[in-house]
């Protein structure tokens, strides 16, 4: 192996990844982490035996070397979860993503017709210009969709008012798929989108056990792990870092690096620069901000609280937005199966009266919300556990591109330093883009050339492609079956065939002079007035029969037009609603 110093800071999926590809390729890596426990955003706490995750952990990736690594770590302890997620509103669950017939039936006839109404007055007169957010739902689902099952959730997310969201924002959450891609899922059951996952993986005891897995692979290939290390400060030199300070406990140290990885916060590692960097870099960094995020875990004396993995809360009278429910998402995660374990998920900002606020209070909230939603009672809570966890979610306001920018600009000059993952991106990556981030940053060091900041962008345009090319085939083949039907062509075509038949017809007959089939022929000036078999006549029934088929055909090809829009708008509503789906999972 080589003895190169290679240090990865931060033990979550981006750095366990990037220090078990530098494994790989015969390199030992170094990793610290400043908590007890590997995982990062994504670990598992445990109280008293009952386990549980920084917001509940899908696993699910379209990245065949991501998707490989997850099995081979987890073996038969990955389960195959069918996934169920609800939006609780006003005492009611409701279906997610949103369908149409449920919706209307727990909204009741009155709400309904409110929110129908709503629609159509917001496609009759739409905003003229959709600058924020609650503008650009609006435009799309009518004001009262927007306040029901938009608003609430979102406001408690971002802890801003709605109208304060850029429109872009939501224009970039809301991707949808293509039309094509929707049709060829619908009809033709192609591969799915990412935005199509009914299904995900999750290990037995939750997501800290992948990472745990890596930990104990890296430590047995000659890998460190070091826990409870934290970095304190980066000394470089000539553009070069050239060693980490760092503190275990009350010990300090210092580590030379021959190549540095990070994947702690990007601002963090800002302000461990020694020397410090130029002032308009400490500015940018000073201007990036983060949610945070608090769950408060419950037991409860209750064998079954409700059947999905997690409920979106859009009451605006609690303040918590999501409740897990572990036992829904293995089994495992509960010790007592006469018990449930609850995940009170408050979404604030750090120092803010939420995340200050006591655990005892906020104990008592979380408690007393949950009686309030009607899904359990107060005098049933066991049990609580809460757990912090700051810089959760990267906030992209309308400047932070700019801020990126100057930080992205600083750290280029740094010949031996890559940052990766979520928060040492300040990007919005899940746990697969994280751990891609970091495989290909381990790559470089070997002398790959990947541009880290392009590869999300990269990887999600590759997904997409990927889609697109599976339904591409069929794509074109649907494309021909769904364009509309030309109504003259096809009326002319069947009036001229229809005529020309019925011509052909009394003249063989006519020359026949076959009497029975002659009599037969007559009765079709029941229909076609003066028609007789004659030569007059085959001519009189040439312009009827063209006169019927071209009605006939045009007919035809009216209805099957308007039956394929039927079907396009539905396809399309379909697919609307299942960008739905994305939006709050991405939120
Ligand atoms: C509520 C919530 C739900 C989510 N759900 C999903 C999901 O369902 N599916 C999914 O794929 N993704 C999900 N994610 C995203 C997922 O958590 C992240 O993508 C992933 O954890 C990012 O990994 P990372 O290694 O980049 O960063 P992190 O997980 O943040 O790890 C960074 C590590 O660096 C350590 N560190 C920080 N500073 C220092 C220092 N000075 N010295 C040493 N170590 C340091 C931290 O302690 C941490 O362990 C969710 C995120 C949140 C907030």
């Amino acid at each position: 192996m080589s003895d190169k110093h290679i240090l990865t800071l931060g033990a979550g999926p981006a750095g366990l990844a990037a220090a078990h590809e530098l494994l790989h390729q015969n390199i030992r890596p170094i990793v610290f982490e400043q908590t007890d426990k590997v995982g990062g955003i994504a670990r598992t706490e445990t109280y008293k035996n009952y386990f549980f995750d920084i917001g509940g952990h899908r696993f699910f990736t379209k990245n065949d070397r991501v998707n490989k690594l997850w099995q081979e770590m987890m073996g038969p302890d990955f389960l195959k979860v069918g996934r169920m997620s609800r939006i609780y509103y006003k005492g009611r669950l409701f279906k997610y993503p949103l369908s149409i017939p449920n919706t209307l039936l727990n909204l009741g006839i009155f709400e309904s017709a409110l929110m129908m109404l709503s629609y159509l007055y917001s496609q009759i007169r739409p905003y003229p210009e959709e600058d924020t957010f609650d503008q650009w739902i609006t435009n799309r689902f009518g004001r009262r969709l927007y306040e029901t099952f938009f608003k609430t959730y979102t406001e408690k997310v971002w802890g801003i008012s709605c109208n304060e969201i850029q429109a872009e924002w939501a224009a970039q959450r809301i991707k949808g798929l293509s039309l094509i891609a929707a049709v060829g899922n619908a009809l033709l059951g192609i591969k799915k989108s990412k935005s199509l996952i009914d299904e995900f993986y999750y290990p037995v005891w939750g997501p800290g056990m992948m990472w745990q897995r890596f930990q104990e692979t890296i430590e047995k290939k000659g890998g460190e792990v070091h826990l409870n290390t934290k970095a304190v400060g980066l000394n470089h030199k000539k553009g070069r870092i050239v060693s980490v300070a760092y503190r275990n406990g009350k010990e300090a140290g210092e580590m030379p690096v021959d190549h540095l990885i990070s994947s702690i916060p990007i601002t963090k590692l800002i302000s461990l620069m020694n020397p410090e960097p130029p002032a308009n870099v400490l500015n940018a960094a000073r201007n990036l901000s983060y949610r945070a995020f608090i769950i408060v875990m419950l037991i409860i004396d209750q064998k079954h609280l409700f059947s999905d993995q997690w409920i979106y809360i859009h009451n605006p009278d609690v303040k918590v937005g999501r409740i897990q429910n572990f036992k829904n998402w293995s089994a495992a995660m509960v010790p007592d199966h006469s018990k449930s374990s609850i995940g009170m998920e408050y979404f604030c900002t750090e120092g803010d009266e939420i995340w200050t606020m006591p655990d005892r209070e906020l104990i008592a909230i979380a408690s007393r919300e949950l009686a309030v939603l009607g899904l359990s009672d107060e005098s049933k809570v066991l049990d609580s556990y809460v757990v912090r966890q700051p810089g959760a979610y990267p906030v992209y306001d309308s400047h932070y591109r700019d801020h990126l920018a100057v930080i992205k600009d600083y750290l280029s000059g740094f010949t031996n330093l890559q940052t990766i993952g979520r928060s040492g991106m300040h990007r919005y990556n899940n746990m697969d883009q994280s751990m891609h981030v970091g495989i290909l940053a381990a790559q470089n060091i070997l002398g790959a050339d990947h541009n880290l900041w392009e590869t999300n962008e990269e990887q999600e345009y590759l997904e997409e492609q990927e889609f697109t090319d599976a339904t591409t085939d069929s794509g074109k083949a649907l494309a021909d079956t769904l364009s509309r039907m030309d109504k003259l062509a096809m009326a002319t075509a069947v009036g001229s065939l229809t005529g020309i038949i019925l011509f052909l017809a009394t003249i063989w007959i006519l020359l026949r002079g076959d009497g029975p089939a002659i009599q037969k022929m007559m009765l079709l000036n029941q229909y076609f007035m003066g028609y007789t078999v004659s030569i007059g006549g085959a001519f009189q029934i040439l312009f009827y029969g063209f006169l019927c088929g071209f009605m006939s055909g045009w007919l035809f090809a009216y209805t099957r037009n308007l039956f394929l829009a039927c079907h396009i708008y539905r396809i399309k509503k379909k697919n609307e609603s299942l960008s739905l789906l994305d939006f709050f999972d991405n939120l």
